[in-house]
């Protein structure tokens, strides 16, 4: 051999293990980015699984409380018919289902009957009626336990005829005259021809009323509460109390108040937040037996 082939031979040998060298450097930069893919790969599933576990985030829905019914009232309004100002509006502008009770043969009688009707409310009429205290006003309506029953029906009729919107009747004052059975029959045989109803205001402890009634087939409720015999904000806040307390005990309760101001003032403010605590409020049409 002489040197020139050494040469040679050392130089193929040094080429192929640059040969080799360079193959298993690009097989372990090969070897690393895989294991650099997979890595990633896993980083990418363990990141998704991660995703998959945490919870949602929650939406932010405010539940509505759902409220507990407590018992249905019914509101009744007398003596609408003697005056026409911003009281009788505020009566008017009511949300609520209220039954307004019309007296006959006053100044604003017939109009009353037609703004209520208009308003959406429930008319009846507010029929005086003899009590055993002096009874006043009202001469050519007012019903006393003298008259004969002709005298009586045609009276009743009269009523309607002056408020043709009413759908049923209660007594104005009346304690003498919701006592005495000929007189109530000779009502009930009208109302009953009429499909009219007949709430008593309960004006005496000794009214045969609401009997009377049943046995005519008259459909008939009662007054549970007054809630103005005191024209006081605070009283009259202790009657709606009783009535709330009567409603939620025996699942109904009517109360009787008046078109006056603190009666108004004391309404608007309890009848929403009666609402709220889940009581209900209806016609008395819708309450009868
Ligand atoms: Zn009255």
């Amino acid at each position: 051999m002489n040197k020139i082939d050494i040469k040679l031979g050392i130089i193929v040998a040094l080429i192929f293990l640059a040969g080799f060298l360079l193959n298993t450097l690009q097989e372990k930069n090969q070897e690393i980015k895989r294991l650099n893919l997979e890595n990633e790969q896993l980083l990418t599933e363990l990141d998704d699984a991660l995703k998959a576990k945490s919870p949602k985030p929650k939406k932010i829905v405010k539940k509505r409380k759902k409220i507990a019914y407590q018992g249905t009232i019914g509101l009744v309004i007398d003596d609408f018919g003697y005056r026409n100002d911003a009281v009788s509006d505020g009566f008017l502008d009511f949300k609520t289902p209220m039954t307004y009770a019309v007296i006959p043969g006053h100044r604003y009688s017939s109009l009353m009957g037609e703004e209520i009707k208009k308003a959406g409310f429930e008319i009846i009429i507010h029929m005086p009626m003899e009590s055993h205290i002096k009874t006043k006003g009202e001469e050519d309506f007012i019903i006393m336990t003298s008259q004969p029953d002709d005298e009586i029906i045609s009276r009743i009729k009269n009523a309607f005829k002056q408020i043709p919107q009413a759908i049923g009747m209660n007594n104005h004052q009346g304690s003498k005259a919701t006592e005495d059975r000929r007189v109530m029959t000779a009502i009930g045989n009208v109302l009953k021809d009429k499909t009219k109803y007949f709430l008593d205001s309960r004006t005496t402890k000794n009214t045969v009323a609401e009997e009377t009634m049943s046995l005519l087939g008259v459909s008939t409720a009662r007054r549970k509460v007054f809630l103005d015999n005191s024209e006081n904000i605070n009283d009259i806040n202790n009657q709606v109390d009783e009535l709330a307390k009567s409603a939620k005990k025996n699942g109904v309760a009517i109360g009787i108040g008046h078109v006056k101001k603190n009666t108004l003032a004391v309404l608007k403010k309890r009848i929403p937040e009666l609402q709220k605590k889940g009581y209900k409020f209806r016609f008395v049409s819708s309450l009868l037996h």
